[in-house]
């Protein structure tokens, strides 16, 4: 037991009907640590990481999906930074989903996030995901009811197929207060450098900040399955955010132990000239 296991994100029972408000958003107060020894094990962890993910690759028959999201300013973009020091561009992805196109409308709302899942030896992230389609789609009612009201279901199938064909499934909620929204979106106001991190759509999003709580409150509760497991990260400080993932995903690897395949054939004592 080290110390830095207190930092492991918050979970909840399959099937149980979460509210976000009986989460906290910040680090436990009797932490015991700071900005400096997380820094530390995140830099030591990445190291552990770096390893096991290239047993994964090498055993080419497992991977898995880090499905990242949250409010505007969240950190779903520094998360990624932090997270994947180390590893080896070649079998990591991410993939960042945005306003989907017109060839993707003209598909089911699965379609492009199933062609972006990692293949076997691979790490992907997803930066939003299919929940954007239970969650912006919801509360801005882009579709009727009744067809939005269908997708946990299909999220769920599409899950299960996943994790029973090798994909280990971890789903990370990104949980900020609103007042960290506030002071995140004032930043990108107010410095220069950020300025380009700012949209003044964010602040009409920001008014919907309750829709989209109970959006997130009813994907969180209705798509949280063993298979497909929801964790809610506390957020408000970025280096405690970086620190559970890292914990999580080390955990994740560790749990997985992948290792270095067999060679085919028997090769020892060959010599090469
Ligand atoms: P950003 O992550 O800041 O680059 O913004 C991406 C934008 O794309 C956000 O406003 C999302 O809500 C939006 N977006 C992502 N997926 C969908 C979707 N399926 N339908 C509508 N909007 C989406
Ligand atoms: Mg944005």
């Amino acid at each position: 037991m080290s110390r830095f296991d207190i930092a492991l994100p918050h979970t909840f029972k399959h099937g149980e009907s979460i509210k976000l408000k009986d989460f906290s958003s910040g680090p436990p107060e009797d932490i015991g640590f700071g900005k400096k020894a997380a820094h530390k094990r995140i830099g030591l962890n990445a190291v552990e990481m770096a390893e096991m993910a290239k047993r994964l690759y090498a055993e080419n028959r497992r991977s898995i999906l880090l499905v990242l999201q949250g409010m505007d300013t969240a950190g779903k973009d520094g998360t990624i930074r932090w997270v994947m020091r180390g590893m080896n561009p070649t079998s990591c992805q991410v993939t960042s989903f945005k306003r989907p196109s017109e060839i993707e409308l003209d598909h089911d709302f699965l379609w492009r996030c199933h062609k972006a899942v990692p293949r076997k030896g691979n790490i992907g992230i997803f930066n939003r995901s299919h929940y954007e389609d239970v969650l912006v789609v919801r509360v801005h009612s882009l579709v009727p009811e009744s067809v939005w009201s269908e997708r946990y279901e299909q999220i769920n199938d599409f899950e299960k197929l996943l994790s029973s064909t090798g994909t280990t499934i971890v789903k990370c909620f990104l949980h900020i207060s609103k007042e960290t929204q506030r002071e995140r979106l004032q930043e990108r106001i107010d410095v220069t450098e950020k300025h380009w991190k700012f949209n003044p759509g964010d602040l009409k999003e920001r008014k919907l900040w309750s829709e989209y709580q109970q959006a997130y409150e009813a994907a969180l509760s209705k798509c949280n399955s063993e298979h497909s497991p929801w964790y809610i990260i506390p957020s408000d400080k970025k280096w405690y955010r970086n620190l559970v993932i890292s914990q999580l995903l080390k955990r994740v690897l560790e749990d997985l132990d992948p290792q270095f395949p067999e060679a085919e054939e028997d090769f020892r004592g060959l010599v090469v000239e």
